[in-house]
């Protein structure tokens, strides 16, 4: 039996141990996918655990994405550029950081939207820590252009600043207005459960170019305000639960070298989900 789990404060209403289980499971895999809920203060502690034999690795999630860097003994991906790890790997006993949410967000975009952003210019809206590893991810991914918008623009520039030293065409912009845009992606918080902004949209889509396409990476609730925005304006849409899975995904392929079951991981995250609202 080997374990795998995720790292985070609070964890109890993860997706994660649903559909990573799920995924072990119906590979026939000896895995058990546990919710490690992490304080600061014991964090070390924790990450220590992964290098045992018998640990594949973890998932890291709020508030630990940058705090692990230094608990581990190699970054891969564009983790180190992005600043924040998502998974780790236990390779006997070496703990090898990765950043998955950004590949996960393409691998999204390409698989349930048919949407690939190479040579397309996208929108993002916000400059979090999901904003980050989504904007690198567009630049290595090619787009033509990306247009990072911040409540706070400082954050905004500097992410941008950062992308674009990767030889990405990537700047800030002080404007919601989605004109020109073949992709507008929501990754602020605006439109989450128990956020108090339920009702809200970060950007209306009266100007939207016909057949851009709406992304929210939120998940919860599932069609939040800037989806309902964007449909009603006539345009395709994409939720944050692909994302999610497909995150997930990588993870799973870096810990087994086994594709990943992604039908099995949505229908189990799609159940709990069901579940949760009832
Ligand atoms: P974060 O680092 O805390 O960033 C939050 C972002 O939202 C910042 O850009 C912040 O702007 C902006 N924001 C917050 N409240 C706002 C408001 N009232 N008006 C305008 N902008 C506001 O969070 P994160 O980790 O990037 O996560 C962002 C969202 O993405 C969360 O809802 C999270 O659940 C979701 N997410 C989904 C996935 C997935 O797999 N689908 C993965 C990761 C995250 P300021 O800089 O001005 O504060």
């Amino acid at each position: 039996m080997k374990t795998a789990g995720i790292i985070g404060h609070p964890v109890a209403h993860s997706l994660s141990p649903v559909f990573q289980q799920a995924a072990f499971d119906y590979c026939g895999l000896d895995v058990r996918y546990e919710r490690w809920d992490t304080p600061a203060d014991v964090l070390a502690t924790r990450v220590a655990s992964l290098r045992w034999p018998e640990s594949l690795g973890a998932n890291v999630t709020i508030p630990h994405k940058e705090a692990v860097f230094l608990l581990l003994d190699e970054l891969g991906g564009q983790s180190a550029r992005v600043g924040a790890v998502n998974t780790i790997v236990n390779r006997e006993g070496r703990l090898f950081g990765f950043n998955t949410d950004g590949p996960g967000f393409v691998a999204a975009l390409k698989n349930e939207a048919v949407f690939d952003p190479a040579g397309r210019r996208v929108l993002l809206l916000g400059a979090g820590g999901a904003a980050r590893g989504i904007a690198f991810a567009l630049g290595e991914a090619r787009a033509a252009e990306v247009a990072i918008w911040n409540r706070t623009p400082e954050r905004a520039a500097r992410l941008a600043g950062d992308v674009a030293a990767t030889g990405a065409t990537v700047r800030a912009t002080g404007s919601t207005d989605p004109a020109g845009f073949d992709c507008i992606v929501n990754c602020t918080s605006v439109g989450m459960e128990g956020t108090g902004t339920e009702a809200a949209s970060p950007c209306d889509f009266a100007t939207a170019a016909p057949g851009a396409l709406a992304v929210d990476i939120v998940y919860k609730p599932e069609n939040t305000a800037f989806l309902a925005a964007a449909k009603a304006a006539g345009l395709p849409v994409l939720g944050g639960l692909p994302m999610l899975i497909y995150q997930g995904a990588l993870a799973f392929e870096l810990w087994t070298g086994v594709p990943a079951p992604v039908e099995v991981m949505f229908e189990a995250a799609r159940r709990a989900l069901d579940a949760q609202r009832r």
